[in-house]
């Protein structure tokens, strides 16, 4: 089906899975998954969303660096943060990257697509998608979905 009830941790493994072949050795993965309720959604949307945020994060690395995945339920809601030691962005960045075709990769790296539609996907379900970033530092994208509704 299109939608079902899907457990993110399964996901967010099958995101890194994949992951791991862009992943270079450099960079180090760390992952917290807590103990999530179901949500209604397309697993292949999600991993597509996961996908991006992985590889972004990657990408955002000049030497060895380290992403933090985690994920936890809060009352009605899944929360997946994704966090990187990368090089960051300044606000004038933040303020555009889910513009569609907003990229500051060379051409043919990035076409500047990924965010936007990793918004689409994670807006048309019903959730949300935040980020933090500080230049030097890092960034951390927080995904939120609502938990599946039993029909009533
Ligand atoms: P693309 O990856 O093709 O450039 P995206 O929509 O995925 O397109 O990202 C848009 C832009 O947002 C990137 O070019 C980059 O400047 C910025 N960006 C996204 N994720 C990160 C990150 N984790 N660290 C630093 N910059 C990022
Ligand atoms: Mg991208």
């Amino acid at each position: 089906a299109m939608s079902d009830e899907v457990d993110l941790n399964e996901c967010i493994r099958s995101a890194l899975l994949i992951a791991r072949n862009h992943l270079k050795d450099r960079v180090e993965v760390f992952q917290a998954l807590g103990e999530l309720p179901p949500v209604a959604c397309a697993p292949s949307q999600i991993n597509q969303v996961l996908l991006n945020l992985l590889t972004n994060a990657a990408q955002a690395m000049d030497g060895p660096g380290r992403i933090q995945i985690r994920s936890w339920a809060e009352n009605d809601r899944v929360h997946i943060s994704v966090q990187d030691s990368g090089r960051g962005m300044p606000p004038e960045v933040v303020a555009r990257i889910f513009d569609p075709f907003f990229t500051t990769k060379p051409v043919g790296e990035g076409t500047g697509l990924g965010l936007s539609i990793s918004y689409k996907i994670i807006r048309d379900h019903g959730g949300s998608i935040r980020v933090a970033s500080e230049p030097g530092r890092g960034t951390r994208f927080l995904v939120s979905l609502p938990r599946h509704q039993a029909a009533t």
